[in-house]
């Protein structure tokens, strides 16, 4: 079967749809970018041109998310998974401590790593319920002496998010946001750090984006010099050279520059947060009358906005809604491979219309199968 790209509605989980609108800008200007000839991924990282493409990348993203001037804004690889590692590295003191709120499963694998590193304590868990609910900020007593709080505003596996990213705590909190950064707005200085894969909601695979607070990249170095990190773990290191230090993916961080600025040009973030806040209503409507035929993973107060996790009565009628959505062109929906059921993924890019298709089909899928 072949498709044309209107006919496919893409809820994938990450890498994650893109807006038409910046593809049709990447490929405009794939050939011949701004006149010098050359494509962006042609061209030197040493180059004005690319410096000029990453400038405007950080500057777009600066504005979206009104990042404060004491913020560095870092391009980094490696992905989110990368960033479990060097937060700890850099910023949890050999023999230190950290808190880790666990609400999922990539809240886990941050642990993990910091256990290899020093002391994390785990400050919260909503394991035991299935992390079908997020903690409460009052609930969360760091630890004397505490390095960090580190927590997952959105649990793309799960299905749930932190619906109030203020948390009034003293100690440095830092946050994985690859998965709802840019969708809802917040407030960057309430975070030390923030880390964020690009891959779901500002752009494509390839590109982490970090922010940090320039001061606490102070303490950084140094413990960085305590570990005698390798220079590529260090945020300093990466801080210094404009994240420059080696070849950037500068493809990557052009399309993150494209997409940011496809962002403003919508309205930003409260614009983004009315529009999803509507497309998720859709789809949790449908699973809230169904009357029990799509059964809701997270508790509702704990809900994301980005991923719809549900599930049907067994295996078999499962597999059917998977099989009957794909030849409908809706693709993407089969939930993560350690948890199964369904799984809508409703980023950013995803248009309001993509999610009334998906809404009739669940609507007429449970008035012929219930
Ligand atoms: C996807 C995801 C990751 C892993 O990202 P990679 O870029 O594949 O390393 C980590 N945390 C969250 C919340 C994610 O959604």
């Amino acid at each position: 079967m072949t498709n044309a790209r209107q006919d496919v509605c893409n809820f994938n989980p990450g890498p994650a749809a893109l807006p038409d609108e910046v593809l049709q800008q990447a490929q405009a200007e794939l050939l011949n970018w701004g006149g010098c000839g050359l494509s962006v991924l042609e061209m030197s990282h040493r180059s004005k041109e690319y410096e000029g493409i990453q400038a405007r990348a950080e500057e777009a993203l600066r504005q979206l998310l009104d990042i404060p001037d004491d913020y560095r804004v870092l391009f980094l690889q490696g992905g989110a998974s990368l960033q479990f590692a060097m937060v700890p590295m850099n910023f949890l003191p050999s023999g230190g401590v950290a808190d880790y709120v666990l609400t999922g499963s990539w809240s886990e694998k941050a642990l993990q790593d910091a256990q290899r590193l020093g002391q994390p304590r785990v400050a919260a868990s909503t394991k035991e319920g299935g992390y079908r609910t997020i903690p409460s900020w009052r609930d969360l007593q760091p630890a004397p002496g505490s390095a960090y709080v580190h927590i997952t505003s959105n649990n793309t596996i799960e299905g749930t998010q932190w619906q109030d990213l203020a948390h009034g705590l003293t100690v440095p909190v830092v946050a994985d946001m690859s998965s709802d950064i840019a969708s809802r707005p917040f407030r960057v200085a309430d975070y030390h750090l923030i880390y964020a894969g690009a891959q779901k909601n500002i752009g494509p695979s390839g590109v982490t984006v970090v922010l940090v607070r320039e001061s606490w990249l102070q303490q950084a170095e140094e413990i960085a010099n305590q570990r005698n990190l390798p220079t590529m773990l260090r945020y300093a290191i990466h801080a210094k050279n404009k994240s420059l230090y080696n070849t950037p993916p500068t493809f990557a961080v052009y399309l993150v520059g494209l997409v940011a600025e496809w962002s403003l040009r919508q309205g930003g973030l409260s614009a983004m947060a009315e529009r999803n806040r509507a497309k998720a209503n859709l789809i949790y409507e449908a699973i809230d009358q169904s009357h029990g035929f799509y059964q809701g993973v997270a508790e509702p107060s704990c809900r994301s906005l980005m991923n719809i996790t549900f599930r049907l009565a067994d295996a078999e009628l499962e597999a059917k809604f998977l099989q009957e959505a794909k030849t409908r062109g809706l693709i993407g929906l089969g939930g993560h491979r350690s948890v199964g059921g369904m799984r809508a993924s409703l980023y950013n890019a995803v248009p309001y219309e993509a999610c009334v298709r998906l809404r009739e089909f669940m609507d007429d899928f449970r008035h012929r199968f219930s």
